[in-house]
């Protein structure tokens, strides 16, 4: 499912809402950038999109100029905690570990960060 539309169930759309508590670390018109509540890593932030899509993928095709939003803010985001290098990743489909199915991008710095991942 995609959309403007808060989607009822969904975590993030709570948190977007206000409804849910975040931790939120920056703010633009369309996304929202808060701390993971099990970080695995120093910083360790998910970047939301503010409108509800279930993966990357989909939000590539609905709206690029958001993802590439989501791209600069991840830089933007690790820049603020000191951090020049970093990982962003998109979990896609529940066999790749995507627990949440509104678009998010992971933030992780501040450790090594091994290759490959697990
Ligand atoms: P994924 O498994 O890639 O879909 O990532 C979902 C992430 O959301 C996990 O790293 C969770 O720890 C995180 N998470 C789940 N619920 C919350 C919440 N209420 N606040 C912050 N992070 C959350």
């Amino acid at each position: 499912m995609s959309g403007p539309e808060a989607v009822a169930d969904c975590m993030f759309c709570g948190i977007v809402a206000g409804d849910v508590p975040a931790t939120i670390v920056r703010e633009t018109p369309r996304l929202i950038a808060f701390r993971d509540i099990d970080p695995q890593a120093p910083t360790h932030v998910l970047l939301v999109p503010r409108a509800h899509h279930a993966s990357v993928a989909e939000l590539a095709g609905a709206d690029p100029d958001v993802l590439a939003e989501l791209v600069r803010e991840a830089a933007a985001v690790a820049a603020d905690e000191g951090h020049s290098a970093y990982r962003l990743v998109f979990n896609t489909g529940a066999e790749a570990g995507q627990s949440v199915f509104h678009v998010h991008g992971h933030v992780l710095a501040g450790r090594p960060l091994a290759w490959p991942p697990g």
